[in-house]
């Protein structure tokens, strides 16, 4: 019996680790920097984070026990500029997640261009069971214990899953005390009042829209009426949803943890915004149909946009996947072995590392803003937005296409060369 499964013909990943985001990070690093011909040395460099911490962090909890949560920051990369990346609380957060994301923000940053490396960061914990005040504490001690670590100059990070404009407001205001200054540009995805960006909190969705219409635009499709499922109606999801729908495409469904919904009509984003807020939750939406979310996955449509957490898109469904656009809004959806997959069924894929950048760039513009003291209008933001994200994902196909390879790899390719370049003109300390 075979034990492992072969990746885009050269790369083979064990089976029992296919869902292990750092192996599926390796597999597609490993294949582009073999198609780069990258140098041996290069490749041993940024195939391994530059530095990892742990933390076990005590808080005091509402009750009066004290519980010890295990953090993580790994910053993968500072060979672009500061170290840059999302803090998640959850669960489910390991060690190998976290170093996959730190790797996919260099790569990131890289394939749009912006002056950063990549980093992440995240802590164990189940904010669904947690008080404000717990929750508030954690972010506190989790900060203090980083605080070699971060930095505007050094690291900076930004929300992620379970993690938002109030949790970096926490930890900017941590950093601040210890600095005995307010230092804004320590994180990004703060409340605009506090040095945040206008249009940060939408810009990874509306980042994931403007690839959306320069896929059609290659594919000569058309936006009006074209019909799209998501996944995760988070921060990602929720904006990607409501852009999308107000430029005229058609929402079917939207996929949660909890309960999916469906409407072949399409689905008013504004008013399902609206029940969220007042519900918590999605499901008993009157405007649709509930649906299984793991039917809705495979439904057909034309864009699939995977907008909530890894291993989504697995050997075990990939068969089944009948989009005609996959953009992956969340980091890592898609397995190494279900991308050969899918690569077969010629699904037009905007890869992670390109289709959710909207975010970072926008981060970008909020520490510029922030070291500036000089804060931009909207519009402006989204205007910058939308030419950073159109070029690269220009830069993107036509790397696919000179290379003859996927989008995947060639975002890979693009941003290995650039970094590798980079530390190839910087030389290395000794
Ligand atoms: P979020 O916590 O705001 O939202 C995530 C949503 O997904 C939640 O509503 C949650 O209930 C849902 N969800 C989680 N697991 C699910 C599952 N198995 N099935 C269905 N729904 C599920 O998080 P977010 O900030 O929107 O991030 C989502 C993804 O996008 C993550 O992979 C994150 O790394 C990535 N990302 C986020 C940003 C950003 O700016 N927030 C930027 C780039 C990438």
């Amino acid at each position: 019996m075979s034990t492992s499964s072969r990746v885009e013909n050269t790369i083979t990943i064990p089976v029992e680790q296919e869902l292990n985001p750092w192996q599926s990070q390796a597999a597609r690093f490993d294949y582009a920097a073999q198609k780069l011909n990258l140098d041996e040395g290069l490749w041993k460099i940024l195939r391994y984070p530059n530095r990892e911490l742990i933390v076990h962090i005590p808080v005091a909890m509402d009750s009066g026990r004290m519980e010890v949560f295990t953090g993580y920051r790994v910053q993968h990369s500072i060979a672009r500029g500061p170290a840059k990346g999302g803090i998640r609380y959850s669960p489910d957060v390991t060690l190998d997640e976290v170093r996959a994301l730190a790797s996919w923000m260099t790569w990131k940053c890289a394939v749009v261009n912006i002056p950063f490396g990549g980093a992440k960061g995240g802590v164990i914990c189940d904010p669904k069971k947690l008080s404000m005040g717990e929750l508030e504490r954690i972010t506190r001690r989790y900060t203090s214990e980083l605080i070699e670590f971060i930095g505007p100059e050094k690291d900076v990070p930004a929300p992620d899953m379970n993690t938002n404009e109030q949790t970096m407001a926490w930890m900017m205001d941590t950093y601040s005390m210890h600095m005995r200054q307010t230092v804004t540009a320590v994180v990004t995805g703060k409340p605009v009042n506090m040095g945040g960006s206008r249009g940060r909190r939408e810009a990874t969705g509306r980042g994931v829209m403007i690839v959306c219409d320069e896929a059609l635009k290659r594919l000569n499709l058309n936006r009006e009426g074209c019909r799209v499922i998501i996944q995760g109606f988070g921060n990602v999801g929720s904006n990607a949803a409501q852009l999308m729908c107000e430029d005229g495409y058609k929402i079917i469904g939207i996929i949660e943890i909890n309960g999916s919904l469906y409407n072949r009509n399409g689905i008013d984003i504004d008013e399902l915004i609206e029940y969220k807020k007042k519900n918590n939750t999605i499901v008993g939406f009157p405007g649709a149909s509930p649906a299984d979310g793991a039917e809705l996955l495979t439904t057909e449509c034309d864009i699939l946009a995977p907008c909530a957490t890894e291993n989504v898109i697995t050997s075990k469904n990939v068969e089944r996947i009948k989009c005609k656009i996959l953009c992956e809004g969340a980091n890592g959806p898609t397995t190494a072995v279900a991308d050969e997959i899918l690569a077969e069924k010629k699904v037009f894929i905007i890869p992670d590392i390109l289709a959710n950048a909207g975010g970072v760039t926008t981060s970008y513009f909020e520490w510029v803003q922030d070291r500036m003291g000089y804060f931009w209008k909207e519009s402006v933001v989204n205007e910058r937005l939308e030419s950073i994200m159109k070029e690269s994902f220009e830069d993107v196909v036509r790397y696919a296409e000179a290379h003859n390879v996927n989008n995947r790899i060639a975002a890979y390719m693009l941003a290995i060369d650039r970094v590798a370049f980079t530390i190839r003109q910087r030389g290395i300390y000794a």
